[in-house]
């Protein structure tokens, strides 16, 4: 059975153990004590040296922790060093987890069914149907007010089968670690805890997802929150600099932005469609009609859009006309007859198209189909000419 220092000193990180068990290639090392951290209850493991060799990964297997190294350790007694910084950021995250949730069950009554600690972000899954941005403040004010007030965070062991008063019950028997925030909150926790809430740092709460009944709560704790409040500023900067406007009225001014955006995207595509239907009349003009006595015009298009509609359209406002337009990307054929040129336009693009493997239809005075290849829409193309020229 392994002695978990980390325990009863969670600064520790520096140690000297012995090697009891060890697997044919020395890299899943077992120790008599260990302050290597294991990944469990939503807290990633610890990363350092063991003898030097660096550690990738530690498991929790129940009566003994496994260090997994880079390389063979070879040595029998050890020096273990973790590594610090990594091990306080998880620290002060996991103590801003017990103490937010505890906030959200004294101010929401809101308990949290989860916790994950993540590389750049944490969440809590909180047992509610919605938070309002009016919660989420006060939320993040109260926890932060604990914060300043520096209350002492404490690691005390008991028998499980005490009344305890726990935030949340646990199924463990025989000796619970039980992990206090005075005059708040008091859970059985494994994991390793900061000595008092000040050292949490900021307190910043972020997105929230609602999943099944469930809202997931991002919070930031310390460094994290002041290195992601400071790239939140960033960012906003540049929109406001953008902007040329102070940054608290940004982000009024940018939903006022995009209403004009869409009001002249509108715009644009009406007077887009007139101008369209203008050129099909002035082509239709300029043009002298076939031997069919008909008048007849071909466009190559980038698409077969509103504007293309409005072109064959304009076009075959004029007496006796024909217009087909196509597109390579992807390959399709539009064709636009007059009410007095006596074709069908639904029905020979329909039998155009389908001969060669595309589909496609409308009515006598415009149809619009698609075919599967270059090659077909080349042939449909050539057919449909020779039906109406
Ligand atoms: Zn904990």
């Amino acid at each position: 059975m392994t002695e978990r220092l980390y325990y009863r000193d969670g600064y520790l990180t520096r140690f000297h153990a012995r090697v009891v068990d060890a697997d044919a290639a020395r890299t899943r090392i077992y120790l008599d004590r260990t302050a290597f951290y294991p990944s469990s209850g939503g807290q990633p493991f610890d990363t350092g040296t063991l003898g030097g060799i660096p550690v990738v990964d530690v498991i929790d297997e129940g009566e003994r922790v496994a260090h997994v190294t880079s390389a063979p350790v070879t040595e029998v007694d050890v020096e273990g060093v973790v590594d610090q910084e990594r091990r306080f950021d998880h620290m002060q995250q996991h103590t801003g987890q017990h103490l937010l949730s505890a906030v959200f069950v004294e101010l929401l009554d809101a308990p949290t069914v989860s916790f994950h600690l993540g590389a750049e972000t944490c969440t809590i899954d909180i047992q509610r149907d919605s938070l309002s941005a009016d919660e989420v403040r006060r939320v993040e004010m109260r926890a932060n007010g604990i914060v300043t007030e520096n209350r002492p965070v404490t690691v005390t062991f008991h028998d499980a089968r005490e009344d305890l008063g726990l935030r949340k019950a646990s199924e463990r028997e025989g000796e619970l670690r039980v992990v206090s925030i005075t005059d708040l909150d008091r859970s059985a926790c494994g994991g390793t805890h900061v000595r008092t809430t000040g050292e949490i740092g900021p307190i910043l709460i972020r997105r929230l997802d609602r999943i099944r009944g469930i809202e997931r709560v991002e919070f930031l704790c310390g460094m994290r929150a002041v290195v992601r409040a400071r790239r939140d500023f960033e960012a906003l900067q540049s929109v406001s600099r953008a902007l040329s406007c102070p940054l608290d009225e940004a982000p009024a001014l940018v939903a006022a932005q995009q209403e004009r955006l869409q009001s002249a995207e509108k715009a644009r595509a009406r007077l887009a469609t007139e101008l369209a239907k203008s050129e099909g009349r002035d082509l239709w003009s300029s043009s002298a009609p076939g031997a069919s006595g008909r008048r007849f015009a071909f466009r190559t298009v980038p698409a077969l859009n509103d504007e293309t509609r409005a072109l064959a359209q304009g076009f075959v406002a004029g007496a006796s006309s024909c217009f087909i337009a196509i597109a390579e990307d992807p390959p399709g054929v539009l064709l636009a007859t007059s009410a007095d040129s006596g074709l069908h336009a639904g029905n020979l693009l329909k039998t155009a198209v389908t001969r060669h493997g595309g589909r496609g239809g409308g009515n006598s005075a415009l149809a619009q189909g698609t075919v599967p290849s270059k090659d077909a829409l080349d042939a449909a193309r050539e057919e449909l000419g020779r039906d109406v020229e």
